[in-house]
């Protein structure tokens, strides 16, 4: 549409300018031609008058001449000198009509009329032209123009000799059409005569036509005749203006013709030249609406040099630097850009791709397999080793995964420490077999640098069509195996009907979680910490609950993390916090001395207006602030190091004791520990239960930790001890405290006072 409109514009553009040329040349021709006609009929008209004076004066010396010729005639004079006035007569009308004169006198010399060839009707008057009689006196002859009988005539007098002047012979010609006509064809005027006596009517004689006479359509020119006597003649000389232009408009209408040849031509020639101009931008144009729609292949061909050919060349470098880069963006789209690996948009793609694939074949189709997989603990290993090394790992799994997989299968990072894996088996028993391949590339350690490092996958495994009939169920469903797979701690799970209940479950939880505080349905259970010398408790772990209305009483391992999710863990952090001093501050009341030691969640370290609640906290209860112990595990702190620090210094220095929970599990190293301001290592349960004095490895590892802690200067406490043996082995070993169900389990606060006070490790 822009092309034609451009090509149209061009086009037009290029007549308009050539039909003002052809304008302004023909209006110039026109003009100039008109100017041309004028002066020229001018000149004809001047010219006309002149042929018409020389033609009377020629007329007027041939007519002298014949009379002359007649007065010498000797007959003539022999008549005349006779004075027989019928004789001289005959004679003037015999040699009037020889020489075709309309009027013959004969004067005397004194000026009287004595013959005439008018029937006697100037005779014995006197000749009426004095003026030309007395010129003809001085000079011997004269002629002259005269009106006669209303017409405008030529009059010619000689003396008649014998041998002297006897009288005056004089002759009159009127002035005629015939005349008129000899002049009109030298001349190509048409001529008109007439006498302008004031009191008689002219008799107009003339070349033309009574009607035409005025006609606007002649260049006229009017010009009085001398005359001998007192009377007026006029002659009128016209040029027929159609004549004279015929000649223009011949010429006018030759160039016209020519104009017209020559704006064709041009037009013809702007129309091939708009094409010319216009066809490349509009292959350039429907090369860009190709573009446009995504086809990046076809090329604009434009086979010209100028700069419409380099326009062409420049567009079909910009087409490729698109596609290239477009191609980069749709890979960048797809594709994880650590590891290069499909992304989940790519990866949902192909699963959707197999499994209608599948559905073609019908019942026979192949299962299409889905592997969610998320490594363990890989925040661990991120926080404690480094990004670099988290980001080596991964790669590496990436790489491993894709060597373990057929061609035809997709492994894909969906971000974090998450991998998917899809391909397609004909039987069952084909799918778990790759499964477990799946399973086996995290056999062997994964070798980065110096270190070498185990690690370990949590797999969920769903099936098409077996467990779901779409990608996305499927994605679903292979999701909650993995997150059994991890619960169970069994490194792998195929996804078992019925579990979508649990994922509703868990996000039902998460909705009510902000009410549960409202409700009043948290609850604080305590456990006491037992000091290993004294055998007395000393401190109580505060350990939350919540009294679910449908579910029961359910464990902080079931909701904390979905606190931590939904964000509401604060509000449950900030609930236990205030309970728990607040149950510390009545047992100071009824004499009970004991320090209350309340858990921190990894977000809660990133609160930094936490201390100041405490702080006032504890200050409104009127508690010191060393009855109040935070328990924060190594993981939380590793999480971002440089901030926990920074409010676990802010707290400390308020006077609050910190604790590393479940010390062991971690990957903490020495040095960093030792920056950090706690008072107490409370080594994990998990080395501890099992405890006997031929577990080798964990008395190692509890020895250590209990002399590590020493050396540093911190109280070391063990939790999980349910048996006499572990509580003798740590008391042996120099632990400072002691928490399990062996001395009690968390106790809800009424069964913990009794406790208290039946207990032979309580207070009483
Ligand atoms: P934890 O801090 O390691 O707490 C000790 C857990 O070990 C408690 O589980 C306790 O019931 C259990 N335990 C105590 N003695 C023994 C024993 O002899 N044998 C065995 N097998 N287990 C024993 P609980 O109460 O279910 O708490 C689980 C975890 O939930 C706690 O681990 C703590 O990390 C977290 N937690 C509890 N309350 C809170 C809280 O108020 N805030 C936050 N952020 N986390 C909490
Ligand atoms: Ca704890
Ligand atoms: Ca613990």
């Amino acid at each position: 549409m822009a092309v034609r409109s451009f090509q149209a514009r061009l086009l037009y553009l290029l007549i308009a300018v050539l039909v003002l040329l052809e304008a302004g040349t023909l209006i110039s021709v026109h003009v100039a031609g008109q100017r041309t006609l004028r002066q020229t009929v001018d000149g004809e008209l001047q010219v006309g008058a002149r042929v018409l004076d020389r033609i009377l004066d020629t007329r007027a010396r041939q007519l002298s001449e014949s009379l002359r010729v007649l007065a010498l005639d000797f007959p003539f004079r022999q008549a005349v000198a006779g004075a027989d006035v019928s004789t001289v007569t005959s004679v003037l009308e015999n040699h009037g009509s020889r020489i075709a004169a309309d009027a013959v006198v004969l004067i005397s010399l004194d000026g009287m009329v004595t013959a005439d060839t008018l029937g006697g009707r100037m005779v014995g008057r006197p000749f009426p032209f004095e003026q030309m009689m007395r010129l003809a006196e001085e000079r011997g002859e004269a002629s002259s123009t005269v009106t006669f009988a209303n017409r405008p005539y030529q009059f010619v007098i000689v003396p008649v000799l014998a041998p002297q002047r006897i009288a005056w012979v004089c002759a009159g010609f009127a002035i005629d059409e015939r005349v008129l006509a000899d002049v009109s064809r030298i001349t190509s005027l048409e001529l008109s005569i007439w006498s302008g006596t004031p009191n008689a009517p002219a008799e107009r004689i003339s070349t033309l036509p009574a009607e035409a006479r005025n006609d606007a359509a002649y260049a006229t020119r009017l010009r009085p005749l001398q005359t001998g006597d007192q009377s007026h003649i006029y002659t009128l000389l016209q040029r027929s203006l159609a004549e004279a232009q015929a000649p223009f408009v011949a010429l006018e209408l030759q160039i016209f013709g020519l104009s017209l040849a020559l704006l064709l031509l041009a037009v013809l020639a702007a129309v091939i030249f708009a094409r010319t101009v216009s066809r490349p931008l509009r292959v350039l144009a429907d090369g860009a609406g190709r573009i446009e729609r995504g086809d990046y292949v076809s090329t604009v061909v434009v086979d010209q040099q100028d700069e419409i050919g380099q326009l062409a060349g420049a567009f079909n470098q910009m087409q490729s630097a698109i596609a290239a880069r477009e191609a980069q963006i749709i890979h960048q789209s797809t594709h994880d850009a650590l590891t290069g690996l499909p992304n989940r948009t790519l990866f949902l793609q192909r699963v959707a791709e197999s499994i209608a694939a599948s559905r073609r074949i019908g019942p026979l189709g192949p299962s299409v397999g889905m592997i969610m997989m998320d490594v363990d603990r890989f925040k661990d290993i991120n926080d404690t080793l480094g990004h670099h090394f988290g980001d080596q790992l991964l790669i590496d799994i990436g790489r491993r995964l894709s060597q373990s997989m057929s061609m035809s299968d997709t492994v894909a990072r969906f971000g974090g420490d998450e991998f998917a894996v899809k391909f397609t088996a004909p039987t069952d028993g084909e799918a778990t077999e790759l499964a477990a391949r799946v399973a086996a590339v995290f056999d062997a350690p994964f070798a980065l640098g110096e270190v070498s490092i185990d690690v370990n996958a949590s797999l969920g495994i769903a099936l098409f069509p077996q467990h779901a009939a779409d990608a996305d169920t499927l994605m679903k469903r292979a999701d909650i195996a993995m997150y059994d797979a991890k619960k169970n701690q069994s490194g792998s799970a195929v996804y078992e009907p019925g579990r979508d209940e649990h994922s509703l479950r868990r996000l039902s939880l998460m909705m009510e979680l902000r009410q549960a505080i409202a409700r009043d349905e948290l609850q604080l259970y305590f456990q006491p910490k037992i000091d290993v010398l004294t055998e007395r408790v000393v401190h109580v772990e505060a350990l939350v609950r919540w009294n679910h209305s449908r579910h029961g009483v359910m464990r902080p391992d079931e909701f904390i993390p979905l606190a931590e999710q939904a964000g509401k863990i604060g509000l449950i952090t900030k609930w236990v916090i205030r309970n728990a001093i607040a149950q510390c501050a009545a047992w100071r009341r009824d004499g009970i001395d004991l320090n209350v030691a309340v858990n921190l969640s990894a977000l809660d370290l990133f609160d930094s207006e936490l201390p100041t609640f405490i702080s006032g906290l504890l200050a409104d209860a009127g508690l010191p602030a060393a009855k109040l112990m935070l328990e924060i595990t190594e993981s939380a702190i590793m999480k971002d190091a440089a901030y926990a620090q920074r409010i676990l210094a802010d707290l400390k220095r308020r006077g609050v004791c910190l604790a590393i929970d479940d010390f062991g599990t971690g990957y903490s190293s020495l040095a960093h520990l030792k920056r950090l301001p706690v008072d107490e290592l409370k080594i994990d349960k998990s080395f501890v239960l099992n405890l006997t004095e031929s577990a080798t490895d964990d008395m190692v590892i509890v020895r250590s930790t209990i002399e590590l802690g020493h050396n540093m200067g911190l109280t070391v406490i063990a939790e999980g001890v349910e048996t006499a043996d572990a509580w003798r082995i740590l008391k042996r070993l120099g632990c400072d405290m002691g928490q399990g169900y062996y001395m009690s389990p968390p106790l809800p606060v009424d069964k913990f006072n009794a406790w208290l006070a039946e207990s032979r490790w309580g207070t009483g």
